[in-house]
């Protein structure tokens, strides 16, 4: 059984009204890789520049990533800086740089090419593409996006999404990919261009998974200290598909508990700037908080009121 990832290995310049980073670890396949690690191991396609410390990424290799199909190029890493606003709802990007990634030709291991699991991190849609065609026969294809490739590419996403089983988004970018701002006829627009699923993160409001006949909600873990939402949506997507290769499945049922599993880590991701949220996190602490979620949306059986 094997979990793929590909998408951006950042350097992050990040300010929040609690803090500021500058060239911190980060990126999609990063944040994803150490989220979705704590349920099943990872390998991971991407690029770095000449100027990226490998020697951080080494450091959680013992975490069961296999950092093998990123390529060291000449150049200079993906950089990305964001600022967000007070109540960290909303975020502005400062600055994108694409640097290597502007012209990666992906080339998957051998080996890898019989991935299962996939998830497509949020990057450029035709690196996206280019790494699907090169898996021989995936179980479960999730995939990210970003406002910068939907406004850039949208014709090569839209491609994408024809051969994609879960597109996982937050809401801004649902409501920008189908031009409609109610999520729920969003929802139905997306489902219509190909996936079978939709999960929708909201924030703190916690996300949404839609398919064509039902939704299912889960909440946010309720927090008293939030310091950088960064990554949180590609922690999300990393106990959310890491779950899903670790039971082995693709039901319905395994996907609800997978989006609780998603939960969770987004809600480690914001507790501390960049990674530092999941430092010390464990199986026994993701344990207890998935157990908290269990307290957080019991409804107990009444009689029913007639
Ligand atoms: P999230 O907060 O989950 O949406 O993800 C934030 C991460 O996405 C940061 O670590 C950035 O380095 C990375 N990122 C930001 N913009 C892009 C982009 N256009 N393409 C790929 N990755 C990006």
């Amino acid at each position: 059984m094997s979990l793929l990832v590909v998408g951006s290995v950042a350097l992050d310049s990040v300010f929040t009204p609690f803090g500021e980073t500058a060239d911190a670890l980060g990126g999609s396949a990063v944040y994803f890789s150490v989220a979705a690690s704590l349920l099943h191991p990872v390998r991971v396609v991407g690029v770095v520049g000449d100027d990226y410390p490998v020697e951080a990424l080494d450091l959680l290799a013992p975490r069961g990533i296999d950092w093998s199909g990123v390529e060291r190029a000449r150049g200079e890493s993906f950089r990305w800086k964001g600022k967000y606003s007070y109540d960290l709802q909303s975020r502005e990007t400062l600055e994108t740089r694409l640097g290597v990634f502007a012209s990666f030709q992906p080339k998957l291991p051998a080996a890898w090419r019989d991935a299962e699991y996939v998830f497509l991190g949020n990057i450029d849609p035709v690196l996206q593409l280019n790494v699907l065609d090169q898996i021989t026969a995936p179980k479960l294809v999730v995939c990210d996006s970003m406002n910068y490739w939907i406004k850039g590419q949208k014709p090569d996403l839209l491609k994408l999404l024809r051969r994609v089983d879960i597109l996982l988004v937050n809401d801004g970018e649902a409501r920008e990919l189908s031009g409609d701002w109610n999520i729920h006829r969003a929802g139905r627009w997306i489902l219509d261009r190909g996936p079978r699923l939709l999960v929708v993160k909201q924030g703190e409001y916690g996300a949404l998974m839609i398919e064509r006949d039902r939704t299912f909600y889960v909440p946010a873990y309720p927090l008293e200290e939030v310091f950088d939402p960064t990554g949180a949506g590609d922690a999300f997507a990393g106990g959310f598909v890491g779950y899903l290769a670790r039971s082995r499945s693709v039901s319905s049922a395994a996907m609800r508990r997978a989006m609780v599993y998603g939960s969770a880590m987004g809600g480690f991701a914001v507790e501390g700037f960049g990674l530092k949220g999941f430092e010390g996190v464990d199986a026994a602490a993701l344990a207890k908080r998935v157990r908290a979620f269990v307290d957080l949306t019991h409804v107990p059986e009444a009689e029913p009121i007639e």
